[in-house]
């Protein structure tokens, strides 16, 4: 996908932009990470805003969570990557991780509200079934295994109760357009509630968006 790691820091660093600028991190929350190897990945630091990282700020760590190569900044990986490894370890096709707090989809993590799916093309066609993971504390072992616990063999898209969102896919760009579309989704789920009452779609409009899914082969 990228032809040396340099480039893959600087897409890390744009991604990192992305996500400042949206509103999906505050502060130094969130991280992001790809995997570049079979032991090893590049991933955010702790303790620095997303949206002002430069590709020295980039960590390459090993299926440890430990870093393995001198960092030009004197970054440490963040806190959270036992979540990105355990989504690596349990799926093989993923190749990139971001944990966020998109405000408006973290509204229904904190609010204990499943994610209704079969209400708008877009985030059925893309997300699909979106799980809500229980409560464990950030940054622990339990919180990863508690994400992994709600794992479906297609799932790119996992709430995380009370703390925000996880998405993966096969590269980053997809993982970044999933936290988008999440959140709009959120968004337009609240919007609509306030508008009115929200109208699902039938079962065959349903069934219609799983065929064009499998037609894709998705
Ligand atoms: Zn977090």
């Amino acid at each position: 996908m990228y032809d040396n790691d340099r480039e893959t820091k600087e897409h890390l660093c744009d991604i990192g932009r992305r996500i400042w600028q949206r509103g999906f991190c505050a502060g130094n929350e969130g991280n992001h990470s790809v995997r570049i190897g079979p032991d090893r990945f590049l991933c955010t630091p702790t303790c620095l805003s997303k949206g002002f990282m430069e590709p020295n700020d980039i960590v390459t760590v090993n299926d440890r969570g430990e870093r393995i190569e001198a960092n030009a900044n004197g970054r440490e990986p963040t806190s959270e990557f036992k979540l990105h490894l355990a989504i690596y370890a349990a799926r093989p096709d993923v190749q990139a991780v971001i944990h966020s707090h998109p405000p408006h989809a973290t509204a229904f993590a904190i609010c204990d509200q499943p994610l209704p799916s079969g209400v708008h093309p877009e985030a059925e066609f893309f997300l699909g079934h979106v799980p809500t993971a229980p409560y464990a504390t950030p940054s622990t072992q339990a919180a990863a295994d508690a994400v992994v616990s709600v794992l479906e063999p297609k799932t790119n898209t996992v709430l995380m109760a009370n703390h925000g969102s996880v998405t993966f896919s096969d590269s980053l760009i997809d993982a970044y357009d999933k936290l988008e579309i999440l959140d709009a989704y959120c968004r337009l789920l609240i919007l609509g509630r306030q508008a009115g009452q929200i109208r699902p779609l039938t079962e065959p409009q349903v069934q219609a968006l799983r065929d064009l899914k499998t037609e894709y082969g998705w």
